[in-house]
Order: C-alpha cells, then sequence, then structure tokens
C-alpha cells in the first residue's frame, strides 16, 4: 500500500503561515516516501467557513507549490457521517444527549467552582428508550455523544515525540454529531482519515489532544489508527505564538508584500527541519527524497524575519531578469512607475530590464523596488537629500557639473534613448564620458569623491547609489542634461 497523507485546512481565514508549512510537511514527506496527498476542505463548522477563505487557500496553496492527488470537500460527504454516527447509536457505542446548552454551562461551572475537570457527567447515557422518544416528539434538539469508557489509558507513538498518554477520565463522553446535524471535528476527521485510507497524519502540536478522542474512535470502527506526527509551534521573535501581532501571519501577506514563492516555499521547510547537507538554499522541488518525518524537530519553530530577508534576497538574485521583471510589474503599476502610455514603450521596457539589474542585489522584498528606481523613471530628478546638498555646497561641485554637462551634451551618443542600441553598449560609452570628465578634472585638482558625488547627486538627490555609467544608461541622455542644468540653476540660487 501506497502511503497516503492529508492536508485538511479549515476555510475560516486566510492560508496562516503555520497551516501552510503543515500543508507543505505532508507534500514533502508524501513525495519522498513515494506517497500521495489529499486535500480536504474541513467545512463542517456552518458559522465561520467561508467560500471565500476556501478560494484564497487554494490560490495560495498553489502559489506556494503544494500539488495533491485527489481533493474532498467535508460538507459533500455529511450523509456519511450521519451514517456512522447512526451505526455507533445502534451499536450502544453513542447515545442521544438532550442537555440544553444552559445545563451545560451551570455544569461546568459547578465543577469549576469544586475545583474539578470540566467533563460532561453522562447524565443522558441511561435515558430510556421511551424517555428518548417522547423527547423526540416533543421537538427537544439532541446531540450524538460518544460513549468513553473510564479509567483507560490511551497512548500512541508520535514520529516527533515519542510516546504520549491520556487519561479516558478527563475526556468523558463528547459530542460526535452536533444538535444542528453536522459532525464535530473529531467525528468527521477519523470517518474521513479511515475511509480515505490514511496512513500518516502531520498537524499541528495544538492537535495532540484530540488526537485522544480519534483514537477512541478508531476502536469503535474497528480500524487501525495511522501513525501521527504533531509539529510544534511557530514562534513570533517575542516568543509568543506567531499571530497577526507580529505583522504578517497569512501567505498572501508575504506573497503581496514581494517575498517570491521560492522564498516561501523554502523558508517555511527550514521551520522544524533542516536537510542533513545543512544547505539552507534550495528550491522545494529538490529536496526529494532528503525529506524525513523523522527529522523533524520537537522544539518550537522561530520565525524570523532577519533570515527571511536574507534568504528572498538570494532568491531574487537567482531569478532571472524576464522573470523578475513580471513579478515586479503590480509594484511598478501601483507606484504609477508602470502606466498606460509607457507599457508598450520598448524604450521603457529596455531601461526597466536594466534597473532591474543594477538593483536586484539591493532588493529584500519586490515592493521596495519601486522607491529605489522611482528617481530613474521620473522626469526629473527627486528633491536633494542633506547629503546631497552638502555634497553641492563644495566649491568644486559647480565645475563638476558645468564640465560634465558640456562634455555630455557634446557627445555624439544617444544614450539610452535610441530603441536599437544595447543598454550595455550605452553604459560602456557613459563609462569613457566620466572618464574624460576625470581626466579633465584631474588636471585641475578635482577627484574621487569631489568628482563622483556632485554628478550622483545631480542626476539622482542621492550621492551614494550605482555606478554613474548605469545610472545614465537607464536615465538617458536627455534627461541626464535637464537634471545636470537643473543643479547648475539650483547652485546658482
Ligand atoms: N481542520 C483542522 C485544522 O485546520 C485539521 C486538523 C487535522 O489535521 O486533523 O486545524
Amino acid at each position: 500500500m501506497k502511503p497516503r497523507l492529508r492536508f485538511a485546512p479549515s476555510p475560516t481565514g486566510g492560508l496562516h503561515i503555520g497551516t501552510a508549512r503543515t500543508a507543505l510537511f505532508n507534500m514533502l514527506a508524501s513525495k519522498s516516501m513515494g506517497g500521495e496527498l489529499i486535500l480536504r476542505i474541513e467545512d463542517t463548522d456552518i458559522t465561520r467557513s467561508d467560500q471565500k477563505y476556501e478560494k484564497s487557500i487554494i490560490d495560495d496553496l498553489k502559489w506556494l507549490g503544494i500539488e495533491w492527488d485527489e481533493f474532498y470537500r467535508q460538507k459533500d460527504r455529511l450523509d456519511i457521517y450521519l451514517k456512522s454516527a447512526e451505526d455507533l447509536l445502534k451499536s450502544g457505542k453513542a447515545y442521544r444527549c438532550f442537555c440544553t446548552p444552559e445545563r451545560l454551562e451551570k455544569l461546568k461551572a459547578d465543577q469549576y467552582a469544586k475545583g474539578q475537570d470540566s467533563v460532561y457527567d453522562s447524565h443522558c447515557r441511561d435515558l430510556d428508550d421511551g424517555d428518548i422518544e417522547e423527547k423526540i416528539k416533543s421537538g427537544e434538539s439532541y446531540a450524538i455523544r460518544f460513549i468513553v469508557e473510564k479509567g483507560r489509558k490511551i497512548e500512541f507513538n508520535d514520529l516527533i515525540r515519542a510516546r504520549i498518554s491520556f487519561k479516558s477520565d478527563l475526556i468523558g463522553d463528547f459530542i460526535i454529531i452536533k444538535s444542528d446535524g453536522t459532525p464535530s471535528y473529531n467525528f468527521a476527521v477519523v470517518i474521513d482519515d479511515s475511509d480515505m485510507k490514511i496512513s500518516h497524519i502531520i498537524r499541528g502540536e495544538d492537535h495532540i489532544s484530540n488526537t485522544a478522542r480519534q483514537i477512541l474512535l478508531y476502536e469503535s470502527l474497528g480500524a487501525a489508527p495511522p501513525l501521527f506526527a504533531h509539529l510544534s509551534m511557530i514562534m513570533g521573535s517575542d516568543g509568543s505564538k506567531l499571530s497577526k501581532r507580529h505583522g504578517s501571519a497569512t501567505i498572501g501577506q508575504f506573497k503581496e508584500a514581494g517575498y517570491l514563492q521560492e522564498t516561501m516555499a523554502n523558508y517555511l521547510s527550514l521551520l522544524s527541519w533542516a536537510p542533513r547537507d545543512g544547505e539552507e538554499v534550495f528550491k522545494i522541488g529538490d529536496i526529494g527524497p532528503l525529506f524525513k518525518i523523522e527529522d523533524i524537530s520537537k522544539s518550537p519553530a522561530v520565525f524570523d524575519m532577519d533570515k527571511l530577508n536574507w534568504l528572498n534576497g538570494k532568491h531574487i538574485r537567482e531569478t532571472n531578469t524576464e522573470k523578475l521583471k513580471t513579478l515586479l510589474l503590480p509594484y511598478l503599476k501601483e507606484e504609477k512607475i508602470l502606466s498606460d502610455s509607457n507599457c508598450n514603450d520598448p524604450v521603457f521596457e529596455k531601461k526597466l530590464l536594466r534597473s532591474i539589474e543594477v538593483f536586484r542585489d539591493k532588493l529584500k522584498v519586490l515592493k521596495d523596488f519601486p522607491a529605489l528606481v522611482k528617481g530613474l523613471f521620473a522626469s526629473e530628478a527627486a528633491a536633494y537629500s542633506s547629503e546631497s546638498r552638502q555634497a553641492l555646497k563644495e566649491e568644486t561641485s559647480e565645475r563638476v557639473i558645468s564640465v560634465f554637462l558640456e562634455m555630455l551634451s557634446n557627445s555624439e551618443l544617444i544614450i539610452g534613448e535610441d530603441k536599437d542600441t544595447a543598454i550595455e553598449e550605452d553604459e560602456k560609452i557613459a563609462g569613457e564620458l566620466i572618464k574624460s570628465a576625470a581626466n579633465k578634472l584631474k588636471a585641475e585638482g578635482i577627484k574621487g569623491k569631489y568628482l563622483y558625488m556632485p554628478i550622483r547627486a545631480a542626476l539622482t538627490g542621492e550621492p551614494h547609489g550605482p555606478e554613474i555609467p548605469k545610472i545614465i544608461s537607464i536615465l538617458g541622455k536627455n534627461n541626464c542634461i535637464q537634471r545636470l542644468k537643473q543643479t547648475l540653476e539650483y547652485l546658482k540660487q
């Protein structure tokens, strides 16, 4: 029999980081064992489930690169749960419970006041058939409870945490069908996992205590439970459970901020797992048989934003320029750098590709890109930063700008504007131009930062940044001339 694993999200919100990691680990484990993966939407909680969340979860799973072999929705299987509950009623393993929410609340409060554990007192277990019939006839609603034998120890070997045991006295008879006719989570999950022949369950540690109830249900169905592996939780850097308080908590939020799919899948895989060879940067598709459930750590994982940013930088550098351009387009549109008037312009396209090459190494998240290049696509330079104003104040700056302006204006070159000239070629020519200016000014005793800082400040508003020929090749000759003239005006004021 092939191993069969499943991933079972509840569509009650977006795809949270923790749930995404569970999905990924299930896929990696099933792939490494040559097994099959099932996606099952657990949508029986009618008040909290929403179709829009199902859609966003599926979209985000696909974006992450998770692939599954079979798909189910629990809502389509309600009859199956009811039929199984009926069978348990018939065999005396379950009973109808007519307790009102008020009675249950009171029971809980009394138990709390006496310092007792909150366990259902089996009040309805011994109702006779006549009582039951009468209550049903008079329209009283009921839930179906599963009988839990007292005095039992329930044990299982967790693949990540070794042996775990529970006392049945602390569980009490639990609900398998709620009074609205829908199954409880524990019941639906066992009916499904058993029907779907699931062999391994990898899920969050918040389900450890449910496992005891689930093992009892497997017993009642005469089925062997699958193997369980409970993942430790993911903490924020402050040591508390990762949540919205730490900024982004769903895959959708990270996607929007400009983390690459490759980064997220790579990073999530490193939360409680590491490849044996210690190599931390990889594509998820390359892990293959390296992923072993036994290698998952039981200590809590810490979500480290610095490491995520570092990893995103690595993957950005490994992404080819064309693909990066496609990924950057929405951000460029949002910042109005890309517009209806330039979206089909080959010169714009050429400059954009070059600026991606120039700024790629500086980029941590895609969302930062527009701010880095905005000045290069604007018709005017950005306002001078205070450091720029400082550089321009030097008494030699006016001379530097004038010389360079003259040389650039007189050059026969059409830097960056000619559709047929490769931008790399323009960059070489601009480099020559800078060299000539440097030679000329050196004779006047002007060199180093006194040469480069004012030119850069004039062209971009910042005295530091990429090499000047790169800037020139993206800006284009005319725009450079205009900015240099503007700076001379500024210096005259
Ligand atoms: N629907 C449950 C959840 O989202 C799945 C639990 C399980 O994997 O058994 O937490």
